[in-house]
């Protein structure tokens, strides 16, 4: 979602003339996309700004800002109390980017924090730096109201962009050559627009181009609709892979963090995904150690996990965020106590992982090349329509490919495959 957004703050500052250095030394401006969502990611952007900040004592004309849930989270306290950076602008204010920057060359301070009911950035092309695989947000905040989320606080009430306008944007795209498209929400499945729905939508646009692969994040099992799960099992380019955060696998928990669902409701949801949608990766996000969280119920949390057996799990310490429900619970339980149980989880899930992906061996799964390795420079990485990571010795395949490669070994992360056919379409080809 910050990828996305920094795209769009992107677009909005390179129609005026801006555009992107690679080096700190070079920038006139500096601006950090901020999350608010856990306190160690605010604790990140405070140790960079700390490393910025040094700059300005060479160049004081340099010009900071903090944009995105933190600004909207901490608003005049980064300028006036702590005076860290020149501007902060919060996520639904970056059209007024241009006119503070051009406040903050003058030595102008410049705050704008409102949250809005509906700016989508409709109109706004984000400027995005990579071909084949594109973030596109089709709706903005959340009315949820998690008690452990700071997002509604910080990115306001949900709303979704025009039907027409993202089909257009997804036309556009595919006509730039991108191979996929995530579209994007903070809870993406709400999606509506008079009436079309998040189903409705996803079909629209993998009819765009039925070589381009569409996928999805993040998704609330309580919009998980049947409509959708159709709309996934019977569109081939819709990709088989949901992220359908559960959170905890506790009854108690699940109503004191205000999720809507049992887990009963929750493993009958994922059964009728698996029934209606064969082969389909699942992954999750888990808070561990919520205020009060006892052991047993942590370890319902497991006996979920083993049950579901999914392709991969984001596990999280819970981090009390102030204004929400949860804070005023009180952080109950332990760090060491949080920090265990998270392993535990992180252990569990691992094993769960590679005996997954281990099954894979031996068969041939359709990669789409997306790019160089991290780790050499003779492979390059891609993507299972699944979402698991291959890695694909480079021969003579380019970014962009879709290349059948045969499985041959996997860990809990990785697959590591070998192409069994070169992509064989030239451009301008259906795949
Ligand atoms: N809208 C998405 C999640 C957005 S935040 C959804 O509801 O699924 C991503 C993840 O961060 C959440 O799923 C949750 O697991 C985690 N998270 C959010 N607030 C947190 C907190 N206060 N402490 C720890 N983890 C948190
Ligand atoms: Fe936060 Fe819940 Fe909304 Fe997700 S659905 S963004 S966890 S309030």
């Amino acid at each position: 979602m910050n990828v996305a957004d920094s795209e769009l703050v992107g677009g909005i500052l390179n129609s005026r003339g801006y555009t992107f250095t690679g080096e700190l030394s070079d920038a006139d401006v500096v601006l950090l996309n901020t999350c608010a969502i856990r306190d160690n990611a605010e604790q990140r952007i405070r140790g960079r700004l700390g490393l910025i900040n040094a700059q300005k004592r060479t160049r004081p004309h340099l010009v900071i800002g903090v944009l995105g849930c933190m600004a909207e989270r901490l608003r005049e306290q980064f300028i006036e109390e702590e005076r860290l950076v020149d501007l902060i602008v919060g996520p639904d204010e970056y059209r007024k980017l241009p006119a503070l920057l051009d406040g903050a060359f003058g030595g102008e301070k410049g705050i704008a924090v409102r949250l809005s009911r509906v700016e989508t950035y409709d109109d706004i092309e984000p400027l995005r730096t990579e071909g084949i695989s594109a973030w596109l947000s089709v709706m903005r905040g959340c009315d949820k109201f998690c008690t452990f989320c700071v997002v509604p606080f910080t990115r306001g009430r949900e709303r979704s962009r025009s039907f027409d306008s993202i089909v257009d944007e997804v036309r556009m795209l595919a006509d730039k050559g991108f191979r996929e498209v995530t579209l994007l929400g903070q809870n993406v499945n709400s999606y509506r627009d008079g009436g079309h729905d998040f189903a409705a939508l996803m079909k629209a646009v993998a009819a765009v181009d039925r070589t381009m692969r569409i996928r999805f994040t993040t998704s609330h099992p309580q919009d998980m609709s049947d409509a959708l799960i159709d709309a996934i099992a019977s569109t081939d380019n819709i990709c088989k892979y949901i992220h359908l955060p559960v959170q905890s696998g506790s009854d108690r928990i699940l109503a004191l963090m205000n999720r809507t669902y049992t887990a009963s409701q929750y493993l009958h949801l994922v059964e009728k995904i698996r029934n209606t949608i064969p082969g389909v990766s699942l992954s999750t996000d888990i808070i561990s150690g919520f205020p009060t969280e006892t052991a047993e119920e942590h370890r319902k949390t497991m006996d979920l996990m083993r049950e579901v057996r999914y392709d991969g799990a984001y596990t999280f310490m819970y981090s009390a965020r102030e204004r929400t429900k949860a804070w005023e619970m009180g952080d109950s339980v332990a760090e060491e106590e949080k920090s265990a149980r998270v392993t535990e989880i992180v252990e569990l899930q691992r094993g769960i992982s590679t005996e997954l992906n281990q099954r894979l061996i031996g068969t041939v799964e359709a990669v789409l090349v997306e790019g160089p390795s991290k780790k050499s420079d003779a492979e390059f990485m891609g993507r299972t329509d699944t979402n698991k990571t291959v890695i694909v010795p480079k021969g003579d395949l380019r970014e962009g490919d879709l290349v059948d490669c045969r499985i041959e070994r996997a860990n809990a992360a990785t697959l590591f495959g070998e192409p069994v056919r070169a992509d064989k379409h030239t451009e301008g080809e259906a795949a």
